[in-house]
């Protein structure tokens, strides 16, 4: 009789024209307008550099396609992979593409001339592959150098030998680093990386890029040719210390979701998984339909601000993976269906990501694909 039931026409219900089915009330809202402010303030912090948005990692979580076409007017975009730069190239995008990791493997160099691609040298192996490949069309390489952070890059020795192997080439030749303790202005590690810098690349006058969002806003010695603003973009401030410039970025994405459901508890009731919330008074528990398999980590404690209606109310208990529970008790007008926000406008995504022992650049990235992103321009 069940199966009957299911395939009775009369009981599919179907949105109307132009109504997004939605089932669940999770959401992430991008906007697309904030995004084109973030970047204009970088570019009006380094106004006499051109500019790579940083767009890696699918836009750090906010979806690069989109922003991209919401920036018809970027000097650049910046990924991490070639597979990221066929994304935005077949979504047409036609701005210069830079590719942070360079490429892995020699069967990407066609792709890197045939797109038309910016690419990163960070290793002598890389080198290797390009002289490998014979790449007959001149190509824009960035050779990123090894300053102090050792992660990537090529070293003071390892210099001169890839720019006497690569100068008859033909190709177009960058320099660029990458800093270690920008988010710390207070650090000596980026003066330092700076000074190194500049020692290894005297004797070349090509274009250089240095800065990431924090060295651009905190560093001006560090702006160069190009700079690399990627967090800042975001709405989110670089900076491990409280910063002025995060009253003049605006969120670009507002994580939210809606209660569901509402219930009294008594005084010393728990709530969660494995009990670790208790009521210390006669409250008002309310669920709301997000958790960490929606990307809000699972780890975040209980007291972590969550926005109910605009007004701050508690994370009270484990978040589950489909929802978490907050404190509704100070909030008695709260009803089932009113907004959460996580984070976004109004809730500073860098509280969250410090309360949950981790940064912004994570908790964007984490948002999982279930989470729909809805597009306001
Ligand atoms: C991700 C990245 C950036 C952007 O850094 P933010 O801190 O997000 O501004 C810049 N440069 C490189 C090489 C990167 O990998």
């Amino acid at each position: 009789m069940g199966a009957t039931l299911w395939h009775n026409e009369a009981l599919h219900i179907r949105p109307g024209p132009g109504i997004p089915c939605m089932s669940r009330p999770a959401q992430a809202l991008i906007d697309l307008r904030a995004f084109g402010h973030n970047y204009q303030l970088a570019k009006r912090l380094a106004v006499s550099a051109r500019a790579w948005a940083v767009i890696k990692a699918n836009g750090y979580g906010h979806g690069a396609v989109a922003l991209a076409q919401a920036l018809p007017n970027a000097d650049g975009f910046a990924v991490a992979s070639l597979e990221e730069a066929v994304e935005l190239r077949d979504a047409g995008i036609t701005q210069r593409i830079l590719l942070l990791g360079g490429y892995f493997e020699l069967s990407e160099l066609g792709e890197v001339a045939r797109l038309d691609l910016d690419t990163v040298i960070h290793s002598l192996e890389q080198l290797q592959l390009l002289e490998a490949a014979c790449v007959d069309v001149p190509l824009r390489l960035w050779l990123k150098l090894d300053t102090g952070m050792h992660r990537l890059g090529l070293d003071a020795a390892q210099l001169p030998q890839a720019v006497g192997r690569l100068q008859d080439g033909g190709h177009q030749l960058h320099l660029m680093t990458h800093f270690a303790c920008a988010d710390d202005p207070d650090s000596p590690t980026t003066a330092r990386q700076l000074r190194c810098f500049k020692a290894m690349t005297a004797q070349w006058g090509w274009p250089a890029s240095l800065a990431n969002s924090a060295a651009l806003i905190a560093r001006p010695d560090t702006r160069a040719d190009w700079v690399r603003p990627g967090i800042m973009l975001y709405g989110s401030s670089p900076f491990v210390k409280e910063h002025p410039i995060q009253t003049e970025l605006q969120p670009v994405m507002t994580l939210s979701s809606r209660l569901v459901a509402i219930r009294e508890i008594a005084t010393g009731d728990a709530v969660g998984y494995g009990e670790t919330w208790r009521a210390a008074r006669p409250s008002r528990i309310g669920t709301v339909a997000i958790g960490y398999g929606d990307g809000y980590p699972r780890h975040t404690p209980s007291g972590t601000p969550v926005l109910i209606n605009g007004c701050r109310v508690a994370l009270a208990g484990r978040v589950s993976m489909d929802s978490i529970c907050v404190d509704l008790t100070d909030l008695p007008d709260a009803r089932v269906g009113d907004e959460a926000v996580l984070w976004g406008r109004g809730l500073d995504i860098g509280e969250i990501a410090r309360a949950a022992g981790t940064i912004s650049y994570e908790l964007l990235t984490g948002v999982t694909a279930r989470v729909p992103r809805i597009f306001k321009s």
